[in-house]
Parts: C-alpha cells; structure tokens; sequence
C-alpha cells in the first residue's frame, strides 16, 4: 500500500477551508493552489485572512493572478499574470511560493520557462490519470484527478502524454469510478498524488472520497 497520500486542491475556493479541516484531521499533506481573483470562471475565492488561516498548516502554491488560461496569453502578458499571483500570495503569507500551477493545468514550453525566471522549484500539470511514481523533474503530473471522468477522456489524457503504459492501465480498469482507480494506484505507488477542486466535490456529491483515504 502507498506509504504517503498526498493532494492539491486548485482555485482557492472558500470551500478549501473545509477539506483543509478534513485533512488535517487525516493528517494528510498537500497544497492549495490559490489565484488571487477568478475572472476565468467567476467563482468566488479565498479573501486574504483566509488564505493566510490555509497557509499555517499547508503549503500555499500559485495558480496565476486571475485563473485565465495562460496559453491564450501573449507570453508577456502570462508572465505579468503569474508574477503578480506569485508576488500577491507572498506578501499575504509572508513567504516565498514555490510551487506553480497553471489555471485547467495547461502549459506550454514558454509557460515552463516563465515558471523557472520567476524561480518556481515545480508545476504541476493537470492529468487525470497516471500510473508513474513521481521522479524529480520540474514538471510534475497528479496520479489521479478525484472526479468521476469518462474512460475515454482518461485515456486521451494518457494518449496526449504519450504515455501508453497509464492507457493501457487505465483499459483494464474500464468501468472502475475514481475510488476504484485509487485503490489501483495506493496498491501501485509509493506515493500517490491525487488533485481536485473544492467546489466540484460540492457541486457531484464527492467529498465522501475523503473518508477513504
Ligand atoms: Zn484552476
């Protein structure tokens, strides 16, 4: 069985405070990635005070300024946005912000390269699914996404990876839901890296999830 759970919860949303509760109480390790505002999706977010009550007891990554898509930017202007964020959370938290990821998870080699100028030690993609123990290299990818997704859209992530080895995983458990595929991978792994949102746990009924980690 995997010796270490670990988790990101993306997009800072109010509702982080309540799985910050939960896993604390698990004792479970992971970061929030946090955006100062949310104008890609006009969901509601963390104000400073609370993201500053998150950062005591996790580690508080960047997810740009204003959770856009950073690839639809001009790499200037994907530059800007990420600097302000990560400038923004260090002078709330009072500490340096280390760990980046990318709004949807989507990065480009120029978004990898802004990461490394403005001194971010890792980003994190956005797979959904990933047999692989987590090597050392910058960019890293989740082993699971806590969202219920079609065995299609799992292997096309895989596929966009050109990683047949997860494809093909992913194939022999077709009709597995998402804590079938956590099983696989706490049986698999060392450690497993499972992602999420706050608010879709909210919105599909999934914060059970939590209670089997
Ligand atoms: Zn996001």
């Amino acid at each position: 069985m995997a010796k270490t759970i670990e988790f990101s919860c993306d997009d800072g949303h109010p509702l982080d405070l309540k799985v910050a509760r939960v896993m604390a109480g698990k004792g479970i390790k992971g970061i929030f990635y946090v955006p100062i505002v949310n104008l890609g999706d006009g969901r509601e977010v963390l104000n400073p005070g609370e993201i500053r009550k998150l950062g005591r007891d996790f580690e508080i990554g960047c997810h740009g300024y204003s959770h856009k898509d950073l690839t639809r930017m001009s790499p200037k202007s994907a530059a800007l946005d990420v600097k302000r964020g990560k400038e923004k959370l260090e002078s709330i938290l009072g500490r340096k912000v280390s760990s980046f990821c990318p709004p949807k998870g989507k990065y480009n080699r120029e978004l990898l390269e802004i990461a490394r100028e403005l001194g971010f030690e890792e980003v994190r993609s956005a797979r959904t699914f990933n047999v692989n123990p987590r090597g050392d290299s910058f960019l890293h990818h989740p082993n699971l996404h806590v969202f219920p997704h079609t065995l299609e859209k799992d292997i096309r992530d895989c596929l966009l990876n050109s990683d047949l080895q997860s494809a093909w995983v992913r194939l022999t458990l077709a009709g597995e839901g998402h804590l079938g595929l956590l099983k696989y991978l706490k049986r698999r792994l060392e450690r497993v890296h499972i992602w999420f949102h706050a608010w879709e746990l909210e919105k599909y009924g999934l914060w059970d999830f939590m209670e089997k980690l």
